[in-house]
């Protein structure tokens, strides 16, 4: 079994699906540039515009290996937090998670800019978010959630079953928590208005995949679709690809996830749906699945995890609709209009790989699965650094990628994790016949 290589995804992302066609813009030649990005994601884009921003005159280059919409930025969830993420909430240490949500919270209000100078709407509505569990590993993972969120003085409703049911309209969930602090996007859109709302210094270059950077002289040179671009500065920003390019990425794995999301509805059945009619759901558990139901009358699931490897698209269809219909069991089972994987970048201990990695080589990557708004905040963030300026302490606020042993080491500590994880996760991932087993 290889670990995939480049972002070539077997099925096309499904938001992007639902959204008009549009041209993209390829390499057209060789180029030199001040500062080269490899990686139109949220941490490249946003590493691009701070740089134009400190150097308006600089001529930058952000090189995608797929068209804008259509790579991980447009294949996740849509959820874009405020605050920490469940997994990095830590209610022993207030005044630093204060300063985390403090920096994510603006790094949101600049989102929200950017989307209204696009003109575009990209569904971003701050709708809040449901998190939920169903087995005693998560609800014990949701208890944390909410001695964080009581440390930190943020608001949040506990929900027991019938509440959250009467919300979701399912009663798969023992018991959840409503925190406001989330905005819900159409992701594909969002990323496609992040990259339109680039200053013109900055060129994105699409279906460019950097297949190799090497030192030439002062300056980089990478290769990329058949063309040299020679950069004095390089960011990679290419997340869970990165290692490909530079082995000090080494602590950065592909974690594939799994989504597919419904034709919308019938009015019948939006009405068994419960109150809420835009709505996100995250999972207590990781094996416990994100669901969201959309302002069109969508639903959302995703789910499953695996490591350095594409799931077969031809078993998610199914797999993907007996997970959700656990959640549903009363619906008529939903037609899924597309059904899609997406790389996460993982890093052991929750940190991300940020910094110098060489000479003019930098990095940010490894967001763990909440990268929309972090992902933002820390490819500004490092774009200051790498001019020097002086910026977020983003190891002292975020932490830092832990140390990883190589394959086959590597996927077999993941493998022993992840069977770990299932028998404690086995409720949240299954539902009624597990929990009957429960004591
Ligand atoms: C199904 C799914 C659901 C998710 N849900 C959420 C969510 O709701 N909220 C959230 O915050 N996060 C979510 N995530 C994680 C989310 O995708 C990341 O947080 C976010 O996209 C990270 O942004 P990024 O710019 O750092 O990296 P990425 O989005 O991974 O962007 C990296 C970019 O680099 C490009 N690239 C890779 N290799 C190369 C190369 N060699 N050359 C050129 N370009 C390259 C890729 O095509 C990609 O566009 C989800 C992920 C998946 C897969």
């Amino acid at each position: 079994m290889t670990a995939a290589s480049s972002p070539r995804y077997l099925s096309p992302a499904g938001w992007n699906r639902l959204l008009p066609a549009r041209t993209p813009s390829p390499l057209e030649g060789d180029l030199q540039c001040d500062l080269a990005v490899v990686g139109g994601g949220y941490t490249g884009l946003a590493a691009a515009r701070r740089w134009s921003e400190l150097e308006p005159d600089a001529s930058v280059v952000v090189l995608e290996a797929l068209s804008i919409g259509e790579g991980n930025p447009g294949r996740n969830s849509g959820f874009l937090l405020e605050v920490a993420l469940a997994e990095d909430a830590d209610s022993s240490a207030v005044s630093r998670m204060d300063a985390c949500n403090r920096l994510l919270r603006e790094t949101m209000a600049q989102i929200v800019a950017l989307v209204a100078e696009s003109g575009q709407t990209c569904e971003l509505e701050r709708r809040g978010t449901y998190r939920a569990a169903v087995g005693a590993a998560a609800r014990k993972s949701l208890a944390g959630y909410r001695r964080f969120l009581d440390a930190a003085r943020l608001p949040y409703a506990a929900l027991d079953r019938e509440a959250l049911a009467a919300r979701i309209g399912s009663s798969f969930y023992r018991e959840g928590l409503y925190s406001p602090d989330c905005y819900l996007a159409q992701p594909a859109a969002l990323i496609r208005a992040l990259a339109a709302t680039l200053p013109e210094s900055v060129t994105v270059a699409e279906q460019a995949c950097v297949d190799s950077l090497v030192r030439d002289g002062a300056d980089w040179r990478l290769d990329a679709g058949g063309h040299q671009i020679r950069a004095h500065q390089v960011i990679l920003a290419n997340n869970a690809f990165a290692k490909q390019l530079h082995r000090g990425a080494g602590r950065v794995v592909a974690m594939y996830t799994s989504a597919g999301i419904t034709e919308p509805l019938d009015a019948a059945t939006l009405t068994r749906l419960g109150s809420d009619e835009n709505w996100g759901l995250l999972p207590a558990h990781r094996l416990g699945a994100t669901l969201r139901r959309t302002s069109d009358g969508r639903l959302l699931v995703r789910t499953f995890h695996r490591y350095e490897r594409e799931d077969d698209p031809r078993q998610l269809d199914a797999r993907l609709g007996t997970c959700l219909m656990s959640r549903f069991p009363a619906l008529p089972q939903p037609a899924f209009a597309s059904v899609w994987s997406g790389a996460v970048g993982y890093t052991q201990g929750g940190g991300p790989l940020w910094g110098a990695l060489d000479e003019n080589v930098w990095i940010s990557a490894g967001c763990n699965g909440g990268g929309v708004v972090k992902g933002t905040l820390l490819g500004r963030a490092l774009a200051e650094r790498a001019f020097g300026r002086e910026t977020v302490d983003v190891p002292g606020l975020f932490g830092a990628a832990r140390w990883l042993p190589p394959d086959p080491f590597r996927r077999i500590g993941y493998e022993a994790a992840a069977r770990w994880q299932a028998k404690a996760g086995r409720a949240d991932a299954l539902g009624e016949r597990a929990r009957e087993g429960e004591s």
